[in-house]
């Protein structure tokens, strides 16, 4: 057996005063019973209450957490990529910081690793417990995106064990907008996924409203796939076959002496034709602007304060 090297968790916190301190107590109490060797990467995105002292507070009594403060909220992503670039160890692993993500399987996770396995992906036996609305959108959203990416991404989660190739291969992304569970996918390596239960949240209210989740999802679709464009070369061929045969019948119509009529058809043709186009240029719109927007080249976040270093 192998010595057992360095362990990387990176935790996302936004707004999450109440359960920095547990799950820190959770992860490091399971870690070391397990001789796991560990450092905690806290990732501040911004959080409006007092996130970051905690933090701070309590990284002056244990070396082994670093803290990260963003300058504002920059999503979970940006939060992700920034724990990467800062972890140390030979491998990392991604958990919310609400115990959603059971801290029980991270020595399973890192046995798995050690045996050899370079990609460990939590999946979701079951959602846990959600509303009827978010459990539809999350369905309708994991469908179109496994489609577009040809994974199952159904009961992927952010919750991943990656080694060390694979987080420097996602650190060479240049992207401004990456979907870190897809992403994770896409760099191949020796995968493997391990099966747990989505807990409940250990303290305060999640995160994402409907809105938000609705604009998650279109963002992600968009950064990894092109299919909505070709749903526009979609309506486009079916217009062109509708105007065909409507073509003939106004023409039958004219010659026979009865063109007068019909006109609901061409209110009808002058709305649907509107809404298509419209639909088809808000679509290669919002490519342009997210083009736009990696053009920037903007950084991904921007960190404001630093502790445990
Ligand atoms: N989170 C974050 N930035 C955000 C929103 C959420 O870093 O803008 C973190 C949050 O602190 C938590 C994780 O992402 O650790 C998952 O968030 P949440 O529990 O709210 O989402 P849910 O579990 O409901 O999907
Ligand atoms: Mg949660």
């Amino acid at each position: 057996m192998q010595e057992n090297k360095t362990l990387s968790v990176i935790i996302p916190s936004y707004n999450e005063q109440d359960n920095i301190q547990r799950t820190f107590q959770a992860i490091s109490g399971i870690l070391n019973a397990n001789h796991i060797p560990f450092e905690i990467i806290f990732v501040d995105d911004g959080s409006k209450d007092s996130t970051y002292t905690e933090i701070k507070n309590l990284s002056a009594c244990h070396p082994e957490i670093k803290g990260i403060s963003f300058s504002r909220n920059f999503g979970k992503e940006s939060a992700i990529f920034a724990g990467l670039e800062a972890a140390l160890g030979e491998c990392c692993v991604i958990m919310d910081c609400d115990l959603q993500h059971p801290p029980d399987i991270l020595p399973q996770m890192y046995r798995l690793w050690q045996e050899g396995y370079e990609v460990v992906e939590g999946v979701k036996a079951s959602r846990g417990r959600e509303n009827p609305a978010h459990t539809f959108f999350a369905g309708l959203f994991y469908r179109i995106i496994s489609k577009a990416t040809e994974m199952d991404m159904s009961r992927a989660s952010d919750f991943k064990l990656l080694d060390r190739k694979a987080v420097n291969a996602l650190l060479l992304m240049p992207e401004r907008a990456p979907f870190f569970r897809a992403l994770s996918s896409w760099v191949g390596f020796n995968a493997i996924s391990l099966d747990f239960e989505v807990q409940e949240r250990a303290f305060g209210v999640s995160k994402w409203s409907l809105w938000s989740l609705v604009k998650y999802a279109v963002q992600n679709i968009t950064s990894f796939s092109g299919a909505p464009m070709q749903f526009v070369m979609l309506m486009g061929w079916i217009m062109l076959a509708a105007s065909f045969a409507l073509g003939v019948q106004s023409l039958y119509k004219y010659f026979s002496g009865t063109a007068l009529e019909g006109f609901t058809t061409v209110i009808l043709l002058q709305l649907i034709i509107g809404s298509v186009l419209m639909i088809s240029l808000g679509i290669i719109g919002h490519y342009i602007s997210r083009i736009y927007n990696e053009i920037k080249a903007r950084p991904r976040y921007i960190i404001s304060k630093r502790c445990g270093y």
